[in-house]
């Protein structure tokens, strides 16, 4: 077998992937593993996008947006993890300003819905164990108490609930709390047309996935606004999913918040669990470390018009770049990286009709997870993974170019 694929051996990616570049230790990981991994057996078009740190502020964040535009364009895009700049990276990297997240940025761009799913093999068994299918995550990323307001309440007084409605009837004004002495007061929001477009997505990405969708809300506390989230998602599908799911023999279960809580700890996995926003954010990552370790989740923003971005969930891995810079080698996993890519590449292969796609990031899907399970592995998962006399903890370089060892028997 030849040791290195020449240049017309390669495989031809169709159409252009937007690729977005990130900060410190996932931007070194997803350098090599673009060096090993993908270049030497594709041949792409790639536009690239820094979204460095650096880069951002020269840019006053315009190459964020412009970032966002490109997946708009092209429809795929792959990102690594970058920095939110708090008030430490305002003076480590000098910036004019706090820039917001990318993320958020982008999120907006695109009115998406983030799922996350967890990467399985075999010889890191999940905290549950009972839990042998992945559990994906849906988080609603709008409204609640993430865009809300909050009074302090110094004293005695009223905490009233107020609409004024636009077209200048009535307004309506509910009493929250006749306050006796000092206390807290909060409002939070959500609006149909977002709700709806969360709903909508779900029931795609469930149906793409061929897994039953679960939804729960408090909607025997909250009669009015977790109600109206459980009647948006029953009237989606009873319209639209109702007959394409008993066709694909999935379902769609509605139930309290609680109940799913306790039903999903005795659950084999292989569900959507669609979740409020505040849900989302809490359960997934009690979902990331049940299923071994942050660096084994992977995450995709779908937007309602069918653009797709795929990346890490978690973040630059801040205390290893800091090792890294002193000329430590760390044993960073870069698994989640390596399935941005792939989650990319097959939804472009899908797209564009080229099964050979396809074809290569299943195999280096399967690569990677085979490396694992033949004892080779990162720190994060050494210390979680089934003992065995042939476990071995190895340095990120050396992991990949394991797993490039395995891709290149497969090709
Ligand atoms: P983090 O990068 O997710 O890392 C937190 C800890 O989790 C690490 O210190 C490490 O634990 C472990 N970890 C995460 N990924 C790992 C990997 N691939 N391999 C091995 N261990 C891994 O979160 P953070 O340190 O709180 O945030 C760092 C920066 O990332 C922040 O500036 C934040 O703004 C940004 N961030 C970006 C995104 C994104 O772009 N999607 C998401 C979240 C955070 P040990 O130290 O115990 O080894
Ligand atoms: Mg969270």
């Amino acid at each position: 077998m030849k040791k290195t694929k020449e240049v017309s051996d390669k495989i031809k990616v169709k159409n252009t992937i937007v690729e977005i570049d990130g900060d410190e230790m996932t931007r070194v990981m997803w350098a090599m593993v673009k060096e090993k991994l993908l270049f030497p057996f594709l041949d792409m078009d790639l536009e690239y996008y820094d979204l460095g740190l650096k880069k951002r502020d020269e840019t006053d964040d315009k190459i964020t947006i412009d970032a966002a535009n490109a997946i708009k364009k092209h429809g795929v895009g792959v990102k690594c993890a970058t920095i939110t700049p708090n008030k430490d990276r305002i003076k480590e990297y000098n910036l004019k300003k706090e820039w917001p997240s990318p993320n958020g940025t982008i999120r907006a761009a695109l009115d998406g819905t983030v799922f996350r799913s967890p990467i399985l093999v075999q010889n890191v068994p999940p905290s549950v164990r009972n839990w042998t299918k992945p559990i994906h995550i849906g988080r609603h990323a709008y409204g609640d108490v993430y865009k809300n307001q909050e009074i302090r309440v110094p004293g005695p007084g009223k905490g009233e609930l107020r609409f004024v409605p636009a077209d200048g009837s009535q307004p309506i004004t509910l009493t929250i709390h006749e306050f006796k002495g000092p206390g807290i007061l909060q409002g939070i929001h959500n609006t149909d047309k977002s709700i709806s477009s969360f709903a909508k997505a779900c029931f795609t990405y469930a149906f793409n996935l061929k897994v039953p969708l679960w939804f729960a809300t408090k909607d025997t506390i909250s009669k009015t606004y977790d109600a109206r989230f459980r009647q948006i998602f029953q009237e989606e599908f009873e319209k639209n999913w109702k007959k394409k799911y008993e066709d694909a023999g999935i379902d769609y279960f509605f139930t309290l918040i609680d109940d799913a809580v306790a039903r999903i700890m005795k659950s084999e996995g292989g569900i959507l669990w669609a979740c409020k926003n505040y849900d989302g954010d809490v359960l997934s990552d009690m979902l990331g470390s049940a299923y071994g370790s942050l660096a084994m989740m992977t995450s995709v923003l779908v937007s309602p018009e069918g653009f797709f971005e795929y990346e890490a969930a978690h973040g630059t891995v801040q205390k290893h770049y800091y090792k890294y810079l002193k000329g430590e080698k760390t044993s960073s996993n870069p698994m989640a990286l390596i399935f941005a890519w792939t989650g990319a590449l097959k939804k472009r292969g899908e797209l564009d009709k080229t099964p050979e796609i396809v074809e290569f990031a299943n195999k280096l899907e399967k690569a990677s997870l085979e490396t694992i399970e033949g004892g080779i592995m990162t720190g994060d998962l050494l210390r979680v993974a089934t003992p065995s006399l042939k476990n071995r903890q190895v340095y990120t370089e050396e992991f990949i170019d394991a797993i490039a060892d395995h891709l290149k028997k497969k090709m």
